[in-house]
């Protein structure tokens, strides 16, 4: 049988300060918490991974950056469990205030070859409001230390913060056209229940303005050279983000850790966020079969983030089927919502900013004719 995974995820869920945005798996480090929690990721792995070869590796969180040194060896010690494809991916995510030469060096020692640093914007007011950990002066210094050792960076941006200008916005881009990144995630502030934002009342900036600043980014970032790959997504050519296809591709992958997600013999899982579940061994916290339905669904949803769209012939491949027998996409392709050029299903650009109004459609959107 072919073997189809080939993207792992692993999250490490501590952080040495906690963002007011953030709804992510996250706890505050412990050096106590770190040490078992390595421990049952190391079982968690051995007891799951069946040996498949792998193209692509991503370490997120949390910070897997805020790990001590010696903690960093013992994880990619664990990693080095992967067998990886000689053209492999291995991503580890960064904060900027954790950059250091030798955190950078055994980075590279291990194998790591991408790096994605969550900068978020270089306005100290608005870094303050995000109660991000470094400030403007530090994302030079240390993007310039990370730039020694790695030429595949992404860097993480976000806009639309109260009060937020388009002067502002265009300041962070001007940062990221200095120091040149191959590639640049670039996400809307989205104020989530929870959130320390959310309980002091922080409200959304104007959808107007929001729509209107998401253009312009667009417009200014493919100016200077970085493609448009994904509603939010750019790079240079040939440094899009491998492991991320991989979900856009509704391809299976492997995810461990806590809180992580993961899509495995047709199941979909995500584990606990429970921290004493997750040493005592009880990982999943939901695993869920994934019909043929639904999977033809979640190729569109996923697959219509990608600004090229969705093969119509790689989907017939993948399910003998036309994607036009299964869903009804004549009416959102006269009304504009979708265009099918050359092969492919995609959103036009002037509806991106509306795409999740778009992608909606397809959730249970099957006509029942498969
Ligand atoms: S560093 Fe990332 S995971 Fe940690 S609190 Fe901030 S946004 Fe959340």
């Amino acid at each position: 049988m072919e073997n189809k995974i080939k993207s792992v995820y692993i999250h490490i869920p501590f952080c040495s300060s906690i963002c007011s945005y953030c709804d992510f798996c996250k706890m505050f480090y412990n050096e106590k918490f770190v040490k078992k929690y390595l421990s049952s990721l190391e079982k968690e792995i051995k007891e799951n991974y069946c040996g498949e070869y792998i193209e692509t590796l991503y370490i997120g969180g949390g910070s897997p950056s805020c790990l001590s040194l010696e903690e960093l060896s013992f994880l990619f010690e664990i990693i080095s469990i992967f067998k990886l494809r000689d053209n492999y991916e291995f991503t580890v995510e960064v904060n900027v205030s954790d950059i250091t030469e030798e955190k950078m060096s055994l980075f590279k020692k291990v194998g790591v070859n991408r790096l994605s640093i969550g900068v978020e914007t270089i306005n100290d007011k608005f870094l303050s409001f995000l109660n991000r950990d470094h400030t403007r002066s530090q994302v030079y210094e240390k993007i310039g230390i990370a730039k020694k050792y790695f030429s595949n960076i992404n860097v993480d941006l976000m806009y639309a913060f109260p009060n937020e200008t388009m002067e502002d916005v265009y300041n962070d881009l001007k940062f990221i056209y200095d120091v040149n990144p191959v590639h640049v995630s670039i996400y809307s502030l989205i104020i989530e229940p929870h959130t320390k934002i959310y309980i002091d009342g922080v409200k959304s900036i104007d959808e107007e303005l929001d729509s209107s600043m998401y253009y312009n980014i667009i417009k200014s970032l493919r100016e200077h050279g970085y493609n448009h790959y994904e509603i939010s997504n750019f790079s240079k050519k040939g440094f899009e983000s491998r492991h991320n296809l991989c979900y856009w591709n509704n391809d299976e992958y492997y995810g461990f850790g806590l809180g992580a997600s993961g899509y495995v013999n047709s199941y979909r899982y995500t584990n606990t966020r429970n921290l004493n579940s997750y040493f005592e061994g009880n990982y999943k916290y939901i695993n869920e079969f994934i019909t043929n339905d639904v999977k033809m669904e979640n190729e569109l949803i996923f697959g219509l983030r990608k600004t090229s769209g969705v093969s119509i012939n790689t989907f017939r491949e993948k399910y003998l089927l036309d994607i036009e027998q299964i869903f009804d996409i004549i009416d959102l392709v006269n009304n504009n919502m979708l265009k099918i050029e050359e092969g492919y299903i995609f959103i036009p650009e002037d509806k991106l900013y509306i795409s999740n109004s778009i992608l909606v459609n397809f959730i249970g959107g099957s006509n029942g004719n498969k």
